[in-house]
C-alpha cells in the first residue's frame, strides 16, 4: 500500500479532532497535514466569561505548531482555492495534493449584513470580546441589549449565556437595580433546536433573573450615534450598549469550490459527512446536517469535534479496509454558564432515532468544574 495524503483544511475544533484521530489510527507512511491561516486559534467558548473579567485573555489560545509533536504537519497559510477535480488545494504557502480532504473551515462573519454592527459591540471573536469587556468594566447604569441577526449562528446558547454572565456581573458590582438586560432573537423561542422543554426552562431561568427576552425579530441595523438598534419587525430598541451576534456565512473559498452546490452551507451525507465529491468531507460549522422539520445539528465545537473523529475513522477504514464507523449520531454537550461558579449542561443526541434526545441540566458547581476541565483539555489538544 502506498502512503496516502490526508489534508485537513482548518485547525479549529473539527480539523484538529479529525487530524488527531486519523494520525493515531494510521501508520506513519500516511501523512496528515493541517492548513490554517491562524497559528493560534482561540476558544470562543470562553468569551461570555471573558467579557466580565472571568477568563485570562492569555489563556484563550493554543498553538497549532504543537501538532508536530503528534506527527501532524501544520502549515500556516491562507487557503486560496480548492480544486476537487485535480485533488489539489492552493494556498499562500504552496499547493497541496490530497487523497482525502477534510474541509473544516468554519463559518465567517458578515458584519456588513447589519449596517452599523461593526461599530457596536459583539463577543463572537476575541477582538470584539475584549472591546466589550473594556466597555462593561466602566458600565454604571443603563440598558444592555444583545441582539441576534439571523440563524444559524455558532453556539445557540451563547447569547443567553452572555446575558446570564452580564446579569451576574451587574449583581456582583451592585448595579443590577440601575441596569437592564434585553436579549432579542429572530427565532420564535430560545434554543428551539434543543426541544420545547429545554427552551421553556431557559425562558424561565432568564425571567427569574429579570432578563427580558424578545423573540421573532432579527437585528437589521445599528445606529451608534442614536444608540438604537433596528429589527426585522420594524421595532427599535434604544440602549447604552448594543451587542450583536453577526450573520454567519460559509467561507468564500468553500462556496467558490463548488462544494456548497450554490446552497448557504455545505451539504453532506448525514451518516458519513461526505460531500457530493467522493473522499471530500465537510465537518463542523461549514456544513449542514439537517434533521426533523427544518432543523440542523447546531454549529458548536463539540459537534465539529465529533464529526472530525467520525470522518477520520471513515477515511482510515477506506485506507486500511477496516470496519467503517457507525453512522454519525449528532451527539454532544455544551456548557452554559449562569455565573462565575455555576454552569448548566445542554446536549444529548440530535440524530437519535425517533427524534432529538436533548436536555438542559440545571446549573451547578460541578457543571462549572466540568466546563473548566473542557477548556483545559482544549488547550492541551485533548479535544
Ligand atoms: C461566543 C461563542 C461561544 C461558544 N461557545 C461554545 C461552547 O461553549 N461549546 C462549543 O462546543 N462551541 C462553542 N462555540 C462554537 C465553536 O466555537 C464553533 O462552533 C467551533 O469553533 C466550530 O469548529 P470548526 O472546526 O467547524 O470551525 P473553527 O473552529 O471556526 O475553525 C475553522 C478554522 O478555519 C480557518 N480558516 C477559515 N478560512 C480559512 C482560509 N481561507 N485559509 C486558512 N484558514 C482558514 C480559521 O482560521 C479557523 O481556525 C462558541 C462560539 C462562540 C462565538
Amino acid at each position: 500500500m502506498t502512503g496516502k495524503k490526508i489534508v485537513v483544511l482548518g485547525g479549529g475544533f473539527g480539523g484538529v479532532a479529525a487530524a488527531r484521530a486519523a494520525r493515531s489510527l494510521l501508520d506513519t507512511e500516511h501523512t496528515v497535514t493541517v492548513i490554517d491561516r491562524d497559528r493560534v486559534p482561540r476558544l470562543c467558548g470562553m468569551n461570555p466569561l471573558l467579557i466580565v473579567g472571568e477568563r485570562d485573555v492569555r489563556k484563550t489560545g493554543r498553538s497549532l505548531g504543537q501538532l508536530a509533536n503528534r506527527g501532524i504537519k501544520f502549515v500556516e497559510a491562507e487557503i486560496a482555492s480548492i480544486d476537487t477535480a485535480d485533488r489539489t488545494v492552493t494556498t499562500s504557502n504552496g499547493t497541496f495534493d490530497y487523497d482525502y480532504l477534510v474541509v473544516g473551515l468554519g463559518a465567517s462573519y458578515d458584519w456588513d449584513a447589519v449596517p452599523g454592527s461593526e461599530l457596536a459591540y459583539s463577543f463572537y471573536n476575541l477582538e470584539t470580546a475584549r472591546r466589550l469587556r473594556r466597555r462593561l468594566s466602566r458600565f454604571k447604569r443603563g440598558r444592555v441589549v444583545i441582539s441576534v441577526a439571523a440563524p444559524p449562528y455558532k453556539c445557540p446558547p451563547a447569547p443567553f449565556e452572555t446575558a446570564m454572565m452580564i446579569n451576574w456581573y451587574f449583581r456582583k458590582q451592585g448595579i443590577s437595580r440601575e441596569s437592564e438586560i434585553v436579549v432579542t432573537i429572530p427565532e420564535p423561542a430560545p434554543m428551539g433546536v434543543a426541544g420545547p422543554a429545554a427552551s421553556q426552562k431557559l425562558r424561565d431561568d432568564l425571567d427569574r433573573r429579570g432578563i427580558e427576552l424578545r423573540t421573532g425579530a432579527g437585528v437589521t441595523a445599528v445606529n451608534v450615534e442614536a444608540m438604537e438598534a433596528e429589527y426585522s419587525n420594524g421595532s427599535t430598541i434604544a440602549a447604552d450598549v448594543i451587542v450583536t451576534v453577526p450573520v454567519h456565512r460559509v467561507p468564500q473559498v468553500v462556496a467558490d469550490s463548488g462544494l456548497t452546490d450554490g446552497k448557504p452551507w455545505t451539504p453532506v451525507n448525514n451518516d458519513t459527512l461526505e460531500t457530493s465529491i467522493s473522499d471530500v468531507f465537510a465537518i463542523g460549522d461549514v456544513n449542514v446536517v439537517p434533521f426533523g422539520d427544518g432543523m440542523a445539528v447546531p454549529k458548536a465545537g463539540v459537534f465539529a469535534a465529533g464529526q472530525g473523529e467520525n470522518v477520520a475513522q471513515t477515511i482510515v477504514s477506506r485506507i486500511t479496509g477496516s470496519e467503517p464507523p457507525l453512522p454519525y449520531d449528532g451527539s454532544g454537550n455544551c456548557y452554559l454558564a449562569y455565573s462565575a461558579t455555576q454552569s448548566a449542561l445542554i446536549g444529548g443526541q440530535f440524530l437519535a432515532e425517533g427524534g432529538p434526545d436533548v436536555s438542559l441540566k440545571p446549573p451547578s458547581a460541578a457543571g462549572m468544574r466540568n466546563k473548566e476541565r473542557f477548556e483545559r483539555d482544549w488547550r492541551k489538544f485533548r479535544i
